[in-house]
């Protein structure tokens, strides 16, 4: 299904953005650029919504910020937050089921380390491409790249 990125993104943030302020967080979305891909759209949420429990559940305040853009011929779809990050000798781990960084975190935190890896599942079931960049103490950034379809002018012949 061909779906505007913009506009699947505006409802996510909606829902989410009561639950972040909540939390002292700020939820920011940037439609920098607006972008088609043929996705599923459940899936796709889901993959956002677990992104987005990690930027809540890991952040101490700051700001959460949801970005959309293109890049080469993708839609890139891009989640930072503030919080305290992920060890570099870590980030190749944390897309494993059942992974989580320290036990410390799982007490106070909660869940079971799944979340990422439903998220590579799906982004890699729409041939997409995923990239995580993470600092100790300064946040994680989390990219989705996904083909961008282009709805040409010859799309809307006839209306
Ligand atoms: P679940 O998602 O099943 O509730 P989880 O959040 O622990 O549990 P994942 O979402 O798979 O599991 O994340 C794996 C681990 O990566 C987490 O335990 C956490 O340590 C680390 N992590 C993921 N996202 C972030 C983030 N935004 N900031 C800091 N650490 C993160
Ligand atoms: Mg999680």
């Amino acid at each position: 299904e061909d779906i505007q990125l913009g506009d699947f993104l505006q409802t996510i943030f909606d829902k989410a953005y009561p639950v972040f302020s909540n939390s002292g967080i700020e939820l920011k979305l940037y439609r920098k650029q607006e972008c088609y891909a043929n996705i599923d759209p459940l899936r796709l949420e889901q993959v956002v919504l677990n992104v987005l429990d990690n930027a809540l559940k890991y952040s101490d305040g700051g700001t959460t910020t949801i970005e959309l853009s293109k890049k080469d011929n993708n839609c890139k779809l891009t989640i930072s937050d503030q919080g305290k990050g992920i060890p570099d000798d870590q980030i190749p781990y944390i897309f494993d089921r059942l992974y989580r960084v320290e036990k410390s975190r799982s007490r106070l935190t909660g869940g079971v380390g799944l979340g990422l890896s439903i998220v590579k599942e799906i982004v890699d079931a729409h041939g997409g491409e995923l990239k995580i960049c993470s600092e100790i103490g300064v946040g994680t950034s989390v990219s989705i790249l996904l083909k961008e379809v282009s709805i040409g002018e010859t799309n809307f012949i006839g209306r």
